[in-house]
């Protein structure tokens, strides 16, 4: 059964366990940003909150963030992300977004920037006036999926680069894993991490994830799941 937990006055995370996801409302419309795991309901559960009409981003479509995406009218996917989404079942109709982009929920601009890595079409979501920074899977202290198809880690490097290019506007994360919220202090770190396995530096240890062989790669941060070396 997931959980709604109130952020602030216009803010709220859903979390089922394993993943979480936001709703955002702004003086014109809502945003739900993700519609989590095992969450089939999350339109409903976003109307439990919030009055306003609401519309559905994805920070990108890796199962564990589209359970709910059916039951909406409005979604918002980056273009870069449509074989990912199809590949996870997907298969409802998207607006496209991408970088540079902004959604206004009404005194409430949503910044988009273009981070892949973790998939091809990951993306971030600045909310400017809380000077946040929702990162999807790409920014967390747990263990971040890098392995298989989809995945890049030369890809995540410079994005990650890229988010601290506005450091300055933003005081913390909201990540869709691990602790709530995040530093983003953290993010120098991952680029670090990365950095060392990209290069063969890193420890890892071979694990089984879901029937799949793996290397774990655990730092002090968070850690990374990569291709078996
Ligand atoms: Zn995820």
């Amino acid at each position: 059964m997931a959980e709604i937990i109130q952020i602030n006055s216009n803010t709220w995370r859903v979390e089922d366990g394993m993943v979480r996801f936001f709703i955002l409302e702004g003086t014109e419309k809502s945003l739900v940003i993700d519609t989590g795991m095992n969450t089939p309901d999350a339109l409903d559960i976003a109307k439990s909150v919030t009055s306003k009409k609401i519309e559905l981003l994805n920070t990108h479509a890796d199962r564990d963030h589209i359970s709910g995406n059916a039951a909406f009218d409005t979604i918002y996917l980056s273009p870069a992300e449509a074989e990912n989404y199809k590949h996870a079942g997907g298969n409802e109709c998207f607006i496209p977004v991408k970088e540079g982009d902004t959604i206004d929920l009404g005194e409430r601009p949503l910044k988009i920037y273009d981070i892949p890595g973790h998939t091809p079409g990951s993306i971030a979501i600045l909310d400017i006036n809380n000077r946040v920074l929702i990162a999807g899977d790409s920014v967390q202290d747990g263990n971040i999926f890098m392995f298989g198809q989809f995945r890049n880690i030369s890809e995540y490097i410079p994005s990650m680069e890229k988010l601290l290019t506005f450091r300055d506007k933003y005081d913390e994360v909201y990540p869709s894993h691990g602790s709530f919220p995040v530093n983003p202090d953290i993010i120098p770190k991952l680029i670090e991490g990365a950095k060392e396995i990209q290069s063969g530096r890193a420890e890892g240890k071979e694990i089984d994830l879901f029937g799949n062989k793996v290397t774990l790669y655990k730092f002090e941060y968070a850690g990374f799941f990569g291709e078996l070396k």
